[in-house]
């Protein structure tokens, strides 16, 4: 081996040794994965040391205006939310896993979709029929990572029809192993008088009811070694004002993720959940919040900005992943520093 060759490997055992100690932390993981992106390559192509400044990283409010009627596309955005597109680099950390996400086509989801095919897994998507430029976006994305992609809208708000998703997801991928439940509502309400209860039930609906649906219509599916992510939110523990209903439905998925995992044990089968803060989706400018909030959107974070959906794709990809063995019944944040949980 010559000096330069002997160099150049023992940077990728630090790399991989580094990557390695840090494996059981989404924080670790997600810092790696953006050093990979980030600061310029070694000569000899290693990924650089150090990690990117979270600070400069991504863009800061203000923001334009921008409203959108629900549930808004990420392809109308300004600026577009970085869903990883450029920058998700895998390394077979799902390789040959079978997953089904709901709300694959935009914000985090869409992220997690491309994540995952990135590092190795057929992927099925579901979101609603209005969003199908988001979504071919998200096959195409799939497709070019090398995997299977499988596109599935619909209404989530309709038991039958998330049996059906569930079992068009598993036919069509030849199994299924993880189930992200990720499509979510919110629509903020400033007072609890004019909160009607058709809409505090199409909250419950999209955001409680159907992961329970899905779930349920899963467990027919998943194995030993399967995994579940539902996404609840630092709503969950610090509800707005404005937000009644969804802050309930988040706290909501919390229970149901530590109930769940305590059942489920006995077969194998972890469950976890992701809890964001702030990020820039299209939920929040098609009526999550009042647009003078999109326009100052994570300036309260500590890091001053919102979190980008990429940032937040590897708590998806550690908790699915087999090497978290051992974590079930968790909630994992990413909040820009606000440490809500
Ligand atoms: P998003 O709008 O990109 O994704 C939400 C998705 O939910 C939509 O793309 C849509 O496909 C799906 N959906 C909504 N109603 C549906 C229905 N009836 N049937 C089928 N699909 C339906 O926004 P996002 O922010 O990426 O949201 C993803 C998850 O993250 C949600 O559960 C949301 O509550 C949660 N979350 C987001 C934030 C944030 O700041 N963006 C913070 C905390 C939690
Ligand atoms: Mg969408």
């Amino acid at each position: 081996m010559s000096q330069h060759d002997h160099s150049k490997f023992s940077r990728r055992q630090v790399v991989g040794g580094l990557m390695g100690s840090m494996a059981v932390t989404g924080m670790a993981m997600a810092s790696s994965a953006s050093a990979a992106e980030s600061g310029s390559a070694t000569s000899d192509g290693a990924p650089p040391l150090t990690g990117k400044n979270p600070l400069g990283a991504f863009p800061k409010p203000p923001f334009e205006r921008q409203p959108q009627d629900p549930p808004g596309l990420a392809s109308k955005m300004v600026p577009r939310p970085d869903h990883g597109e450029e920058s998700y680099r895998g390394s077979g950390r799902l390789t040959g896993r079978k997953a089904l996400i709901t709300g694959g086509d935009s914000g985090i989801g869409r992220a997690v979709a491309i994540a995952y095919a990135r590092e190795g897994a057929d992927v099925a998507i579901n979101y609603l029929p209005e969003e199908e430029s988001d979504a071919k976006e998200v096959i195409a994305l799939i497709k070019a990572a090398g995997r299977k992609a499988v596109a599935i809208p619909g209404d989530i708000t309709d038991e039958a029809f998330c049996q059906k998703l569930v079992n068009d997801a598993a036919t069509q991928l030849g199994g299924l192993d993880i189930l992200v439940n990720n499509a979510g509502r919110q629509q903020y309400v400033e007072s609890i008088t004019d909160l009607t209860t058709e809409s505090f039930d199409k909250t419950f609906k999209t955001n409680v009811y159907a992961m329970f649906w899905i779930t349920k219509a899963a467990m027919a599916h998943l194995q030993p070694g399967a995994a579940i992510v539902n996404t609840s939110s630092v709503q969950a523990g610090k509800p707005s004002a404005i937000l009644l209903d969804y802050a309930q439905t988040k706290a909501a998925i919390i229970a149901f993720t530590k109930g769940l995992a305590k059942q489920v044990a006995e077969k194998g089968i972890r469950v976890n959940a992701v809890a964001p803060g702030p990020y820039w989706t299209p939920l929040q400018s098609s009526g999550g919040q009042p647009m003078e909030k999109v326009m100052k959107f994570g300036e309260e974070a500590p890091f001053g900005r919102p979190g980008q959906p990429v940032e937040i794709a590897p708590l998806y990809v550690t908790l699915a992943s087999a090497e978290s063995s051992f974590t079930s019944g968790q909630v994992w944040c990413s909040d820009g520093g606000t440490g809500t949980f």
